[in-house]
């Protein structure tokens, strides 16, 4: 059905340690391989220093040369308006402080927890909610998963972990491979969900290994993936997306909207219908977490709502993300718009 998918003497993709560590991190040289070095003047000071550049050289390729306005791009870019302090945007704007269940666990909603399995990303997203989070002494994987499995088999209410972080695609196949044996003893859990954006990010990352492990999981598995642009969604993605699916996983994406990558209707649209080729049926799309250094990115919530309602009136339902908020200390996520 999808074109592309045979298994059968499929070359070993590109070692993605090496990519990974192969990364673009200076801001300078990003700017020159796309012929923008002009925009040097504006990009952030301390933005940067608290929250460095990174951004893997695949995702680089991805963005057109010379064009300053670039969907990709803009995700990625370090702009000095993240250095002025906006009123309203904070540095814990979703309350993960208060929702610490214990070392590495975040447990807000009913019947699943979050295990933060590492605090690293192949790829540092400008908006991103997490960028002041203190993950280095925060995962659940530091002390062996000890205390989040613990918890977990404590807590026999839960029957859904999410794996995130940072980034959960992260951590080695032989990390998760131990984390998976643990939670496969677990009766009480049967689901595992991770969320990741490495597959479109850094699709290599999709090995045969993480494959394997995946197929030999009793559990169900998710995955929510994190594309923001129809752009990001290129053959090597779709192909890391079909192994996936091969493999037994189910394919939801999140997006965030955001002024100057995805807030007009035809981006949006474009996104959802992307997403569906490669069977990936979109989920959320977040409004904006107000958190300090990103308020250059948010679309206010009349624009959002029209969005929205342009989306209902031309795509089938199922194309449709549902507009939400993280609003600190509610049951789930928000709905964006009342009926
Ligand atoms: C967003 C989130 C979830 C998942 O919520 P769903 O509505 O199930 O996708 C779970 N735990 C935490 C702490 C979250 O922030
Ligand atoms: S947690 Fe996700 S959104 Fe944030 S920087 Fe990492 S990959 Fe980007």
């Amino acid at each position: 059905m999808i074109p592309g998918t045979s298994n059968s003497k499929k070359p070993e993709p590109a070692d993605w340690r090496r990519l990974w560590r192969d990364a673009v991190t200076d801001p300078l040289e990003l700017l020159d391989l796309l012929g923008l070095t002009d925009l040097a003047a504006d990009l952030a000071d301390a933005g940067l220093a608290a929250f460095p550049l990174r951004v893997p050289r695949g995702y680089v390729a991805k963005m057109r040369r010379g064009d300053r306005h670039d969907p990709l791009l803009r995700q990625v870019l370090p702009l000095n308006a993240e250095d002025r302090p906006v009123p309203g945007f904070n540095l814990d704007a979703v309350g993960d402080a208060a929702a610490k269940a214990g070392d590495g666990v975040l447990h807000k909603y009913q019947g699943r927890a979050l295990l933060i399995a590492t605090g690293s990303c192949a790829i540092h997203c400008r908006y991103c909610f997490r960028r002041h989070f203190p993950y280095a002494d925060e995962t659940a994987a530091k002390d062996h998963w000890r205390p989040a499995l613990s918890y977990l088999r404590d807590r026999t209410d839960i029957d859904e972990v999410l794996l995130s972080g940072g980034d959960p695609l992260s951590l080695s196949n032989a990390k998760l491979a131990s984390l998976y044996e643990a939670l496969a003893e677990l009766p009480s859990i049967r689901r595992i969900r991770i969320h990741t954006r490495l597959p479109i990010v850094l699709p290599e990352r999709i090995d045969s290994g993480l494959l394997q492990l995946f197929r030999n999981s009793p559990k169900t598995q998710v995955m929510v993936i994190h594309a923001n642009h129809a752009q990001e969604l290129d053959a090597p993605v779709g192909q890391a997306l079909s192994d996936l699916r091969q493999a037994g996983v189910q394919l939801l994406n999140q997006s965030v909207l955001l002024r100057g990558v995805n807030d007009r209707l035809e981006s949006l649209s474009e996104l959802s219908e992307r997403l569906i080729e490669l069977g990936v049926l979109p989920y959320y799309l977040h409004l904006l977490d107000r958190v300090a250094g990103t308020a250059h990115f948010e679309v206010d919530a009349t624009e959002a709502a029209a969005l929205e309602r342009g989306l209902r009136n031309s795509l089938p339902g199922y194309l449709v993300p549902k507009f939400v908020r993280e609003i600190a200390g509610e049951p789930a996520k928000t709905p964006a718009f009342q009926p």
